[in-house]
């Protein structure tokens, strides 16, 4: 059964992300199924899943109440467009809890299928704001460099990838990218709130090269997350706030990972006091269990649509799916039932800081650091005190080292990552934390003894 699957893995699945011929000869793991904040692969291992997916269910897995909620949806009324003067109840519903739990400004949504496609709505948007509004020359966006907005062309252009965009160019005109507030690889020695400063300072200077009347909105995620759990510095959004203030410039904020509690509150920019005039957002909408994502549009720019926009030619065949909506809402709902944000901001958050940051003694960890449920290990060499060298891949070494002995930990580069359900508990996340430290221990050993090239050893 498993080579099978594997088999047949190789020969036509093409997977997202990934090196097609050495995944092909190294094989996937088959996952089966999962339940709690477990998944279970066709072994019968048991693996703690600290990435919750791909950061999306937040309530983890196996909660009846959405397969039921998309059951009955499916018997009611699987699919139907809201193109031509139509609607359904689920996105109704959906978009009317949606603008209860966003900040007041934000009564408006507009739905998409995906992450990405929420991003290439937000870019038609803000161009479109702005033409309407009678300065068809405020087109350029910026964006951040390591940023990840999505894979489509829109998404990776908005995106600040190098990889991604050493690819399948040329990308979409009008997008720029400024400098990362990450601290612990680019701070250079400065203490973080003036390294803080200096990042927010960078998109002054930006909106001054390319001049105000060119610039029609600056994009960033609260905390990054693929980027590698990036926590900014505390004095970096509050400068970043009064630089758009000053200038006349919208602020989106992707949710699509900080938002449904994921630091704490149910988006980021509550976190931290920002009202954005877009708020992206997928992943936890739906706890993953069916594609979903949307924009959230602030009254400004809602109002210029609605009042003097005229027909805006964009949407998609699921934009507000009806059994997507359904689970959406079934899934926000029990969040809310449940208390999930407010667990996660008083109980679970501080815990998990407490407990992670125990790692920092490790030898291999020059910083952790974590905000809510999101966290990161930034990987150092014991001998020098600095990254190690990247030949060496530390980062895939101690993830596939984790996978193997039962946990989710990601890596981007030398940083591994966690972003596990929210409705962890308290000795699941002592688990992470005892599994996390065991594999930074064989991780440490590996390298010691194979300096050269550790990735060559198979771990399956
Ligand atoms: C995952 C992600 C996206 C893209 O979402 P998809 O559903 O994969 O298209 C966009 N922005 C951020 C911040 C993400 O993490």
């Amino acid at each position: 059964m498993t080579h099978d699957i594997q088999a047949l893995d190789r020969a036509h699945y093409l997977h997202p992300f990934s090196d097609f011929k050495a995944l092909g000869e190294e094989g996937c793991r088959v996952i089966v199924s999962a339940e709690g904040v477990y998944i279970i692969d066709d072994q019968g291992n048991r693996i703690l899943d600290g990435m919750a997916g791909l950061w999306c269910v937040n309530l983890g897995y196996g909660r009846d109440e959405l397969v039921a909620a998309a059951t009955q949806q499916m018997h009611a009324l699987p699919y139907y467009n809201s193109f031509f003067k139509t609607t359904h109840p689920p996105a109704v519903k959906l978009a009317e809890m949606l603008c209860r739990l966003a900040p007041a400004h934000i009564n408006r949504v507009f739905f998409t299928g995906s992450g990405s496609e929420a991003n290439d709505t937000v870019l038609r948007m803000v161009r479109r704001y702005w033409a309407i509004k009678g300065r068809p020359e405020k087109q350029v966006i910026i964006a951040r460099e390591n940023a990840y907005h999505g894979s489509t062309v829109a998404g990776m252009s908005l995106g600040g990838m190098a990889p991604m965009h050493a690819q399948g160019g040329p990308l979409v005109p009008g997008i720029c990218h400024i400098r990362q507030p990450y601290w612990f690889d680019e701070s250079h020695g400065q203490d973080p709130e003036t390294f803080g400063r200096d990042c927010a300072a960078a998109l002054e200077e930006q909106i001054l090269a390319l001049g105000e009347d060119k610039v029609a909105a600056f994009i960033a995620e609260p905390v990054q997350g693929a980027g590698g759990a990036i926590i900014p510095p505390d004095s970096y959004w509050p400068a970043v706030k009064a630089v758009l203030e000053k200038y006349d410039i919208l602020l989106v904020v992707d949710e699509v990972i900080c938002g449904f509690g994921r630091l704490g509150e149910w988006f980021g920019s509550v976190h931290y006091g920002l009202e954005p005039d877009l708020m992206p957002i997928a992943k936890g909408l739906s706890s993953g269990y069916l594609p979903i994502g949307g924009v959230l549009v602030g009254d400004r720019v809602a109002e210029t649509l609605i009042e003097e926009g005229g027909e805006f030619f964009h949407g998609f065949t699921y934009s507000g799916h009806p059994t997507c909506a359904a689970v959406a809402l079934k899934n926000l709902e029990l969040m809310e039932t449940e208390g999930v944000v407010e667990r996660v901001r008083s109980d679970l958050g501080p815990y998990l800081a407490q407990r992670w940051a125990e790692l920092a003694a490790h030898p291999l960890v020059g910083e952790a650091r974590s905000l809510g449920l999101i966290g990161a290990l930034e990987l150092i060499d014991p001998a020098t005190g600095q990254r190690f060298d990247k030949s060496l891949g530390a980062g895939n070494l101690c993830r596939d080292i984790c996978f193997a002995s039962g946990l989710v930990m990601r890596s981007v580069g030398d940083t591994m990552i966690i972003s596990p359900p929210l409705v962890i508990r308290h000795h699941e996340i002592d688990e992470l934390v005892t599994k996390a430290r065991a594999a930074l221990d064989e991780t440490a050993r590996r390298l010691a003894d194979t300096p050269t090239s550790p990735l060559q050893e198979s771990l399956a």
